[in-house]
């Protein structure tokens, strides 16, 4: 009801936001722990604490998972929590809060302020008492929160924008690798911020595979976000339909052929539906390859041989995730160790362990989440050294 997402992807996302306070709140009774460390005659102590109130911003595209993402980490060390959801998606967001009241939370650990970014989000980022920000959103965003941090000297954690490739190889499971294509872009309406926009695909197969994902995404059921069977359901808003709309729009113009949907659809309620959207004969210097749409629509581009699935894979701004499909183990390790991603998942979806690293290089944010990373981004690590030795101390006066 917050977004219009399919309820057989939310009710699944609601189980991981149960999870992720029972993961961290599992790890909180070691997150003050560190290291101890010894040299001839000293005794090193490093321990953490929590650095203080922290600010949590979040988009809309999943907002009750990602609260809870960001949230339990930063109360599980100890820290205070203002929350600023999306503007367009509030109503999760106090649900959640009212859920820890209830058991038990007591009132002002976990805060909530809805309001406009520039606005609420802002003034959360400037103010001095604030000692960092945890934020999820576009990368654009995440600029403005650094240069409005500056004069506070904020921590951040950006988890930012995505236009994350699957490459497939000849020698794939090409029916499995289709079904990950056809998940990976079109569950959770394609917003989401790990799908897979960009679709590689080796020159000899790459007929033959498009027209199968094309196949598959033409059989989607569209429908109310609350009938169990939908599997997209309408976009958040009408702002960012006409977002998603004029995209399909520009990639016709930019020569690209729209193998499947490619239009908006009338569904229930009247609401923003866009039907799945598959673009081929698509080159690498369109927009829509570049650009995150954060909508239902995939761009296929075929490649020659490795050397240039890779640099194609490599050559955007963003640098969230990837997914790599072939049988050649030795391919699979060269080709992770090259692309220019955070994660990456191999012959598979994304599947996410609650202990693994979080987060994107360039464009895609700065930080990781998940396990102790968490905690290193919530708490101020502070080393204490005892002599156990009484050391000769040089003598600089008399
Ligand atoms: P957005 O950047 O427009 O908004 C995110 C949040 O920032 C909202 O709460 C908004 O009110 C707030 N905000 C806006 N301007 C601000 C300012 N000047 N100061 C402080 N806060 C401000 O993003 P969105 O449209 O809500 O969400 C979609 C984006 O989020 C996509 O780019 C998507 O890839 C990204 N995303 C990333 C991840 C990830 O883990 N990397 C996960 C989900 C979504």
């Amino acid at each position: 009801m917050d977004t219009g997402q399919p309820y057989r992807f939310m009710s699944q996302a609601a189980l991981r936001g149960a999870e992720n306070f029972r993961f961290f709140a599992d790890r909180a009774p070691e997150a003050r722990d560190g290291k101890t460390l010894r040299t001839v005659d000293q005794l090193n102590l490093t321990g953490r604490t929590p650095i203080g109130p922290v600010g949590i911003i979040t988009p809309w595209n999943v907002p009750f998972m990602l609260s809870t993402w960001k949230i339990a980490p930063a109360l599980a060390a100890g820290c205070t929590v203002v929350h600023k959801p999306a503007e367009f998606s509030p109503l999760t967001a106090r649900l959640l809060v009212e859920i820890a009241e209830s058991a038990g939370l007591p009132r002002g650990v976990w805060n909530l302020v809805n309001g406009l970014g520039e606005d609420a989000g802002k003034a959360l980022t400037e103010h001095p008492a604030i000692k960092a920000i945890g934020f999820v959103g576009e990368s654009r965003t995440g600029a403005m929160i650094l240069k409005q941090g500056a004069d506070t000297l904020k921590r951040v954690h950006f988890e930012l924008g995505g236009k994350n490739p699957m490459v497939v190889f000849a020698d794939a499971d090409l029916e499995r690798a289709a079904d990950a294509a056809v998940f990976m872009i079109y569950s959770n309406n394609g917003e989401r911020c790990t799908s897979s926009s960009r679709l590689f695909v080796e020159k000899s197969v790459y007929q033959k595979f498009t027209r199968a994902v094309a196949e598959k995404a033409k059989r989607i059921k569209i429908g109310h976000p609350l009938d169990p069977d939908t599997v997209v359901g309408p976009l958040i808003h009408p702002v960012h339909e006409k977002k998603v709309l004029s995209y399909i729009d520009l990639g016709r113009s930019e020569g690209a052929k729209v193998a499947a949907g490619g239009e908006k659809v009338s569904g229930p309620g009247g609401g923003c539906y866009v039907l799945p959207t598959l673009f081929v004969d698509a080159n690498n210097r369109m927009r829509i390859a570049q650009e995150e749409i954060f909508g239902p629509v995939l761009t296929a581009i075929s490649f020659e041989d490795e050397s240039q699935a890779l640099a194609l894979a490599n050559d955007v701004q963003y640098g969230l995730a990837g997914y790599l499909w072939t049988s050649d183990v030795m391919r699979a390790l060269r080709f992770s160790e090259e692309l220019e991603a955070g994660m990456i998942w191999v012959n598979s979806e994304n599947v996410r362990h609650l202990p693994t690293p979080f987060g994107g290089v360039k464009g895609s944010g700065i930080g990781r989440d998940g396990g102790d990373w968490s905690f290193d981004f919530y708490m101020e690590t502070k080393n204490v050294a005892f002599a156990t030795a009484p050391r000769r101390i040089s003598k600089l006066a008399n």
